[in-house]
Formats: structure tokens, sequence, C-alpha cells
């Protein structure tokens, strides 16, 4: 029987061998027939198979590809960006004319709508490939919904629009979810609702419904008195480039902003719906479900929002940070940006010098670039923590943002995540709320979360720690070994309750080293504590203050 594919080529026979000649058969003909096509049957599906499987390899090598396209691209975009945007936000603060502040202020603008334009493409490309992660954070939705109004409110009185804000009464303060992402949304579903409506208001309502005991459900609505969209555009708006034609020319924007902010609503479970009156106005309505925060999440959330009060207020003198990033211009931005912060700068070019950097001297922080010639933030970073056994907060800090490497950075030891173009304020924060090394958790766990035995722990500190201090100042001045050693051993404990570890494991080795009689890494040790120590105090006596 032929072996013929579905195209028609013979691709061989199917024979039934036996020792004597015979002669088959009606019934054994149609039985051989019938295999010879399942034969051919399976043949093909195994070539489709492989075909497949070819595809999928493909496939799978294009998605990498493109990640890796647009998350180079992206390290392209925002090192020059960076270096506009960081300057021009230095030249500001400079005395300009006003001819000279005008054209700025439109750099900054234009800039600021580049960078948005960047991430908008990035959050695409990161939704296209799955790697975009819903963060699970405790924050204060009230006062991020408040800022969120006054940003907006300011671009509706430009445009004599009365913006109006409703916040139901069960809305709750804190929740744990992405607030970065529902700010996102939220700036883009009332952005667009102010661009689009010439008079009237616009009206954004907040309001939450109970889900379960864990969980609660948010509801948004953002109503305009605009421009309307026709009934027959109300799917297509959602789609990626679309906007109702002429928008654009009249409006501006580039149609991504609706299809990002559906795709994430629909990323945390909720749905966004429009309902519209062509000439008359629009409302975007969607749901999220976020999970309640509890008592301890609560806490360790405020105790954070401490670092985040006015920059001015936050005590940044001393912090010792160390940079390491090729970039020459980066470096420079970011040097011009720390001048009269009171942090103390050092750069280094690569991961190598970082590592020999750190051989010598402590940091309070490192600012890692991670692609760097010689060797890259991960290798150093990996060095570090497994071999130099450090655990300096390390802030990767690269204009590369695909979800590969946050995990990747995080992955090897790095504490924290920033991207390049920064907000200075954002850098100078993130660097304070990890230099600030105080770990409340681990007092927490000491005094059973007991409010009055936190005081006093933190009262008995504030007093006796100085005067340790000067205890082992005035040893080490005199070289007497054995008492250094002593000293620093009774100041380890503190230490330890406070989760300052990093410092503790300082004293460790002035407790070593003075066992092996080496008085000059000890000064050295010992100096670099002190400054350290003394900032952690100046802290401390602030939260004393406000624990009165
Ligand atoms: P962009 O605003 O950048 O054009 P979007 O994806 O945010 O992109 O919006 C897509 C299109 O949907 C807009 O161009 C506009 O035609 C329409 N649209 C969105 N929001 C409104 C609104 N509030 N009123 C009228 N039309 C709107």
């Amino acid at each position: 029987m032929p072996l013929v594919t579905r195209t028609g080529y013979n691709i061989g026979t199917l024979c039934i061998i036996d020792t004597k000649p015979r002669s088959l058969s009606e019934n054994q003909k149609f039985v051989l027939r019938t295999l010879a096509k399942q034969v051919i049957t399976n043949f093909e599906l195994r070539k489709k198979d492989k075909e497949l499987h070819v595809l999928n390899e493909n496939t799978q090598r294009l998605t990498k590809a493109k990640e890796e396209f647009f998350s180079n691209m992206s390290h392209e975009l925002r090192t020059p960006l960076n270096a506009i945007s960081g300057f021009s936000e230095n030249l500001y603060k400079t005395k300009l004319d006003p001819e000279q502040k005008e054209q700025l202020g439109i750099i900054r603008s234009s800039v600021d709508i580049l960078i948005s334009l960047v991430n908008d493409i990035l959050d695409y490309s990161k939704i296209d490939s799955g790697s975009l992660v819903i963060e699970k954070h405790t924050f204060n939705l009230r006062s991020m919904i408040k800022a969120t109004f006054e940003l907006l409110k300011i671009k509706a009185q430009e445009k004599n629009l009365s913006f109006i804000l409703n916040v139901g009464t069960e809305l709750p303060t804190y929740v744990k979810g992405d607030k970065i992402r529902l700010n996102q949304i939220l700036i883009n579903l009332i952005g667009n609702a102010i661009k689009f409506t010439k008079k009237g208001f616009v009206t954004l309502s907040i309001d939450s419904v109970a889900d379960s005991a864990e969980k609660l459900d948010l509801r948004v609505s953002v109503k305009d008195t605009g421009i309307g969209i026709p009934a027959d555009k109300l799917e297509e708006i959602f789609h990626r480039f679309q906007q109702v034609e002429g928008t654009t020319r009249v409006f501006g924007g580039s149609g991504f902003g609706l299809s990002i902010s559906k795709s994430l609503v629909e990323m945390q479970n909720g749905k966004l719906d429009v309902t519209s009156e062509f000439g008359k106005g629009s409302e975007f309505s969607f749901s999220i479900k976020y999970q309640k925060s509890s008592k301890e999440e609560i806490l360790l959330f405020e105790d954070g929002e401490r670092a985040s009060e006015p920059i001015s207020k936050l005590n940044l003198k001393n912090i010792r940070v160390l940079l390491a990033e090729d970039n020459v211009i980066n470096v420079k931005v970011i040097k011009k940006l720390f001048e009269g912060t009171g942090i103390l700068l050092e750069a280094v070019e690569d991961g190598k010098v970082c590592i020999e950097k750190l051989k010598q001297k402590s940091f309070d922080v490192i600012l890692m670039d991670l692609y760097m010639p010689e060797m890259d933030g991960y290798e150093a970073t990996r060095y570090i923590r497994n071999t130099l056994n450090l655990k300096v907060p390390i802030i990767a800090f690269s204009a590369n943002i695909c979800e590969t490497d946050r995990k990747k950075s995080l992955e090897v030891g790095m504490n924290e995540y920033i991207t390049k173009p920064f907000k200075i304020e954002e850098l100078l924060r993130t660097i304070y709320r990890f230099s600030h090394s105080i770990n409340w958790k681990t007092l927490w766990e000491y005094t059973g979360n007991d409010g009055d035995f936190e005081k006093e722990m933190i009262e008995m500190f504030l007093i006796e720690m100085p005067k340790y201090l000067k205890d082992l100042e005035i040893v080490i001045e005199k070289e007497e070994f054995c008492a250094i050693k002593g000293a620093a051993h009774k100041i380890k404990s503190p230490l330890g309750i406070f989760g300052l570890e990093e410092l503790k494991s300082n004293f460790v080795k002035i407790e070593e080293l003075s066992a092996k009689l080496q008085i000059i890494p000890i000064v050295k040790i010992f100096a670099d504590s002190q400054i350290c120590l003394e900032r952690i105090l100046s802290d401390l006596e602030v939260v004393r203050k406000q624990m009165n």
C-alpha cells in the first residue's frame, strides 16, 4: 500500500511480509489501507510537532531579543535624558533672567514628556512580554489620592475647569497593593478627562466596598463634561495607538495611555469600563481589589514615612556614599546634585575599584551601576556579600528597568533599585532610608512591641552610647589593647538590639584587632563608626522627641 502525503507525494510503501505468497482479502486490504493512512498521519504529526517546536523556540528567542532590545534602548535613551533632566533641574535653581527661565521651563517640561513617553513604551513592552510585576506594599491610599488630586488640580485650573474630589467615608487610610500603578492609572484617566474637556468639570470619585475580612474593593470613577466619544469608537480607544480621529492634532498624545491603564487594571483583577455621550462627556470607571493592611504593616510603613519628611528636614550630613559608575556624565550630575546636602560622596569607575575601596574603608550606602566595564554591578555585589561579607546597603542604580534585571539585582543581594533618570528627591530619600539603618523590627521584637519599654530603650541608648564611645576613644588613644577589647564588647549588644548589624560588625572587628595589637586599623574603623553613630544618635533624638 503506497504511503501518500496529503499533498500527493509518495514517500514509501507499507508491505506485509509472509513466509508464503498469499493474496489479501478485501477486508485485509481495507485494514492495510487504513493502517497506511494512520502511518502517514503519524509521520505528518511528528513533522508538525518538530516544526512547532522550532517555531516555539524562535518565538521565545524573539521575545527575549525584544526584551533585551527594549532594555538596551531604554539604557541608551535614559542616560542622556538623565543628564538633561538633572542639569536642567540644577540650572533652574541658579539665577536666571525671565527669558532664560522660560526657555529652561520648556526644556524641563519637554524632558518630562520624553521621559513619560519612554516609560510608556517600556511599560508596554513589559506588559507584552509578561514581565511587568504588580507590587504589594502597604501605602497610604488617602494621602496618595490627595497628592494626585492636588497635582492635577493645577492642570485643571490652567484650563479654568472645576476639579471635584469625592472620597467615600468607608475608604480606609491604608491598603496593601501597588501604589505606583494605581497612581499611573489615575493620572492617565484624569489627565485625559482634563485634556478632552474644554469647559465644565471633571469629577474624581473614590469609594470602597468590603469584599471579605482581608480584602476590599476599591471603586473609582472619573467623569468629565468634555467632547465625549462616539459610540462606535468606545471599544477601539482601548487598543494600542488608537485615538478618535483628529484628536492627536488638537489635543496631542500618543494613544498608549488607555491601553496601558486597561492592562494595569486587569493585572490587578479589575475591569476598566467607559460610558460616554458624544459631545456631552465621558465616564471611565474601574475597580481593584486590595488587601487590608495589618497593624504591624501599618507601623512599619509609618516608620518608613518618617524618612519621607520634607527633604530639607532630612539629616543627610556625613552619610558616606560610594558611587560605582563608569559614565562620567552621570558621576558629574550626581556630584553636583549632592552639593550642599552634607553627603560625603566618593566615586569609583567599576566594580573592581569599588571592592578595593571597600577593603580600605566603610560606607553607609553604595550606589551601584549594573553595567560597568571590568566588573559589573552584579559580580561586585556578589563579592561584597559573599567574600567581603559586608551587609552595607547596596542600591542598584541603573537606566535598565527590565524585570529580569530587577530580580537579578535583588537576588545577588542588592537592597533597592533606582532607575535613571531619577528625581533627586527620590534618590536622597532612598539613601536616607538605607543609611538610617536602625531596624525597628529588631527593637520591636526585643521590646515585645511595648511602647513604654521601647521609649526607655531609646533613652538609655541616647545616654549610654555616647559614654561608651568616649570610653573606647580614650583607651584607643592610650593604645590599651585589653581595655579596647572590653570597651568595644560593651558597645556591641545595644547595637544589636537596634538592628545596627553593620555597625556591630565594626566593633567585632575592633575586638579581633585588639587581640592582634593592631592599632592603625582600629583607629580607622572607630573613626568611621563614630561618624555613623553620631548621625544615628541625632536621628534617634528626633524620634525620642516625637514619642513624648
Ligand atoms: P492619548 O490620550 O495619548 O491619545 P489614550 O490611550 O489615553 O491616548 O486615549 C486614546 C483615545 O481615547 C484618545 O486619543 C481620545 O480620542 C479618546 N479619549 C480618552 N479619554 C477621553 C475622554 N475623557 N474624553 C474623550 N475622549 C477620550
